[in-house]
C-alpha cells in the first residue's frame, strides 16, 4: 500500500567513505531528505527507525556486509524490496555490473560519476516508482466509491483470520447490503444509483474509524466491514450505527417497501476461530445473518450470537 511520505523523496546513501558521502549528500540535498549510513548493518538500523527511503544509493565495497550483500537481502524483505536500489562503485568490470543488476538493483553507475547524469537517474527511478506505488494503490481500490474493492478485502480476511487465530481473539465481520436497491435503480437510472452507492459508502466509511478497521465494496450494492478484535456486542453496536448513518443520509428512495429512504439490511458474525475454522465459514455466516434481516423485514441488522 502506498506510505504517507514526505513531499521530499527519502534517499537512502550507503557507503563506508566518508567523502563519496559527502559530495552525493551534497548534491542531493536541494531535491531530497538524504539519510547515510556507513555500513550494511547502519543500513538496516536506518531503515528500521525511518522506514524504507524512496531510493537507496548503494556502495559496492564495504568491509562486513558488501553491497551486494545488502541488495540482496534487501530484495528478499518485503518492506524494503519495492525500494529501488543503485549501485555506485569503482566495481566497473561488466561482470560486476552484471551481478549488481541480476540482484534487482535498479541501475548501476560506475565512478568516476557524472554528477548531473547520477541525478537525472535518481529522478527517474523515484519516479517510476511512485508511479508504480500509485497504480498499485489503485489496484486495491474500487473505481466507483474510492473504498477499497473485494480483491483487498479477500487478502485481509485471510491475514486477519490468521491473526484472530494466534491471538484468539474475536473477529466480526458485517455485511450491508442497500435494500430495494435494483428498482432504486430502474426508477431513478444508472447515474442515481452510481450516486447513491458513492453517499453510502461515504457513511459506512465515516463509521467504521478504527484504523485496524477495514470496509470494503464486496460488490453491486453489497458492502463488507472486517473488525478486529472486536466481540458481538461490540459488533452490533457498530453494525447498528452504521444501518443509522445510511437511513439518516435521507435519500429518497420511492420504491421501497421498507422505507421512504435509502437504508440498508445488515448481516453480522463473530468469532473467535477455531484451529479447524476457516475465514470462509465467517463470511457464509455473515451472508446467512445478511438474508434473515432481508427476510425479516429490511433495514434491519441480524447477529450470528
Ligand atoms: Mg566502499
Amino acid at each position: 500500500m502506498l506510505d504517507r511520505k514526505p513531499d521530499k523523496p527519502v534517499v537512502l546513501i550507503v557507503d563506508d567513505t566518508p567523502t563519496n558521502i559527502h559530495v552525493l549528500a551534497e548534491a542531493l540535498r536541494a531535491h531530497y531528505r538524504v539519510q547515510v549510513a556507513g555500513s550494511g548493518l547502519l543500513a538496516f538500523d536506518v531503515i528500521a527507525r525511518q522506514g524504507p527511503p524512496d531510493l537507496i544509493l548503494l556502495d559496492v565495497m564495504m568491509p562486513g556486509m558488501d553491497g551486494y550483500e545488502l541488495c540482496r537481502r534487501l530484495k528478499q524483505d518485503p518492506g524494503t524490496q519495492g525500494v529501488p536500489v543503485i549501485f555506485i562503485t569503482a566495481k566497473s568490470d561488466t561482470q560486476d555490473e552484471e551481478r549488481g543488476l541480476n540482484l534487482g538493483a535498479a541501475d548501476y553507475v560506475t565512478k568516476p560519476f557524472h554528477l548531473p547524469i547520477v541525478l537525472a537517474r535518481i529522478r527517474n527511478h523515484i519516479q517510476f516508482k511512485r508511479q508504480s506505488d500509485l497504480l498499485e494503490s489503485l489496484a486495491w481500490l474500487d473505481g466507483l466509491t474510492n473504498i477499497p474493492n473485494r480483491r483487498r478485502f479477500d487478502e485481509d480476511l485471510e491475514t486477519e483470520w490468521k491473526r484472530a487465530q494466534r491471538t484468539a481473539k474475536s473477529l466480526a465481520l458485517v455485511m450491508f447490503d442497500i435494500d430495494y436497491f435494483k428498482p432504486y435503480n430502474d426508477q431513478h437510472g444508472h447515474g442515481a444509483g452510481d450516486a447513491c452507492l458513492r453517499q453510502v459508502a461515504n457513511a459506512l466509511r465515516n463509521g467504521v474509524s478504527r484504523p485496524s478497521d477495514l470496509l470494503a465494496r464486496y460488490g453491486g450494492e453489497e458492502f463488507v466491514a472486517l473488525l478486529p478484535d472486536t466481540d458481538p456486542k461490540g459488533a452490533r453496536i457498530i453494525a447498528e450505527r452504521l444501518r443509522g448513518q445510511v437511513e439518516s443520509l435521507r435519500i429518497p428512495h420511492g420504491y421501497s417497501d421498507a422505507s421512504p429512504w435509502v437504508t440498508i439490511s445488515v448481516g453480522v458474525a463473530c468469532s473467535a476461530p477455531q484451529p479447524d475454522t476457516t475465514a470462509t465459514s465467517l463470511l457464509e455466516t455473515a451472508d446467512r445473518q445478511l438474508y434473515a434481516a432481508k427476510s425479516a423485514g429490511r433495514n434491519r441488522i441480524c447477529c450470528s450470537a
